[in-house]
């Protein structure tokens, strides 16, 4: 299925929220429905009032951010020492944390920026896949819950849906770990489990190389001398994914290559994620979401309905496998705009209504939330320079009366909270399925051999 975007609408969301208008309402009735909801130019609201809206629109529902390195920058600076890092403090004016180009988060401006919810990422370098990666994701896990242990006024682990709902109610942040990389599970399905144990609640299936089970972006493009090895998803590749709708975890596949998405959705029984990417049609990346995948992610599958019947005792589910997946817009300048110095707070606001239009023409859900993925950000977008402006890009967005209150929670975190209770739905239904313990092909594994144990 080929749905391009359109080339006006690529040129219209690039400018500004407000020359689009007119461009769209007559590009094609694909979008028709989408776009009714515009009048005509009308003066915008001030500034102040546009803000004030936006907090409290957040103030209502979770702002939920998909994707946020801290952890990381916590390893590279202190080697996690949680004692030399002041989270409190305004780490704007206290080095070494204000020359840091990853992350931009402290205390207040999270406070500042209304957050609600936050996936903290634990992530791992690539090069550690056949090491100790499973050591060092363990000790990013670990990181981040000592974290919130330190600060229980403000923040809250949080491993549910609801969860984040009763964090926000009672004013605290609620706090969820999203494992970075394929390669942290070191093809253990036994680890995997160990991690959801440990609460984490998705697994970005690769990062910028392929695991022994999926190809990344990263080979699609053929940077760095990678290459596609799988053609996509391998078949353990797929019991992966099959065991992370089992247990209840998220299956993010930001990073992976088109093919591993297309596969992933091919076999996924519950909603997927992208945790921090963008739409292909403004930025043409492979990083970035094809314009058909953003449609599938809300659409039903080629291959129709999944059916569970792998437990003699009569374990036998049939649904409509439909997606109802989101798109968390990524600020990262790189995978917004072709020319970097041009990214800004428009930007991002092109990207919002780019996911939109692609996935919801087919239901009436939002297909996107946003992920600030405030990582290596030596040039943010303009407007968008660090976490406490999460409500700025709100009262941009308020610019476009398209976008109702109702359009604006779902970006800001309902959207994520309702794939997230489908995700525990599915794990529900799957009850009395099996762990899948299938161990990975030897020849899958390659020259690594000495990461079998049998
Ligand atoms: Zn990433």
């Amino acid at each position: 299925m080929s749905l391009a975007l359109p080339l006006t609408l690529k040129a219209a969301v690039s400018r500004d929220c407000w020359s689009y208008r007119g461009t769209l309402g007559t590009s094609t009735t694909r979008f028709s429905s989408v776009m009714s909801g515009l009048t005509a130019s009308q003066e915008p609201l001030p500034l102040s009032e546009r803000l004030a809206h936006a907090r409290a629109i957040l103030g209502e529902v979770p702002l939920v951010d998909g994707h946020n390195d801290l952890a990381m920058t916590i390893r590279k600076v202190v080697n996690n020492q949680l004692a030399q890092f002041p989270f409190h403090q305004d780490l704007t004016k206290l080095e070494p944390w204000a020359s840091q180009t990853s992350s931009h988060t402290d205390l207040p401006r999270l406070r500042k920026g209304h957050l609600g919810g936050q996936f903290w990422s634990a992530w791992v370098p690539n090069d550690s896949q056949y090491k100790n990666a499973v050591t060092q994701t363990l000790e990013q896990i670990d990181v981040i819950k000592r974290l919130v242990d330190r600060y229980p006024d403000d923040l809250q682990f949080v491993t549910t849906a609801d969860g984040i709902l009763e964090a926000h109610a009672k004013g605290k942040i609620a706090s969820l770990i999203g494992v970075e990389g394929g390669h942290t599970i070191d093809s253990s399905l036994g680890v995997l489990r160990i991690f959801y144990n440990e609460g984490v609640r998705y697994l970005t299936l690769t990062h910028t190389s392929n695991t022994p089970w999926a190809d990344s972006s990263v080979s699609e493009s053929g940077d760095k001398g990678q290459h596609i090895e799988f053609d996509g998803l391998s078949a353990w590749g797929k019991v992966v994914v099959k065991e992370m709708n089992r247990l209840g975890m998220l299956v993010d596949i930001s990073h992976v290559a088109s093919q591993t998405m297309k596969d992933v959705l091919n076999v996924t029984r519950a909603p997927v994620i992208f945790s921090h990417s963008n739409a292909r049609a403004i930025r043409n990346i492979t990083r970035n979401v094809p314009d058909d995948i953003l449609v599938r992610l809300v659409g039903v599958s080629s291959s129709g309905w999944w059916v569970s019947l792998r437990q003699a005792g009569g374990c036998l589910f049939v649904r409509l496998r439909e997606n109802g997946g989101v798109a968390m817009v990524n600020f990262f300048t790189a995978f917004l705009v072709d020319d970097l110095n041009t990214a800004s707070i428009k930007s991002v606001v092109g990207e919002c209504l780019s996911v939109n239009l692609l996935g919801s023409h087919k239901r009436d859900e939002l297909t996107s939330t946003i992920s600030g993925r405030w990582r290596e950000l030596i040039t943010p977008p303009k407007g968008l320079e660090d976490t406490s402006k999460y409500p700025d890009l709100f009262a941009e967005l308020l610019l476009d009366p398209s976008w109702t209150d109702e359009d604006l929670k779902k970006l800001a975190g309902l959207n994520i909270i309702r794939a997230f209770r489908e995700v525990e739905k599915v794990r529900d239904e799957l009850k009395c399925e099996d762990p899948w313990d299938q161990p990975i092909p030897r020849e899958d594994i390659k020259d690594h051999l000495h990461c079998v144990n049998t």
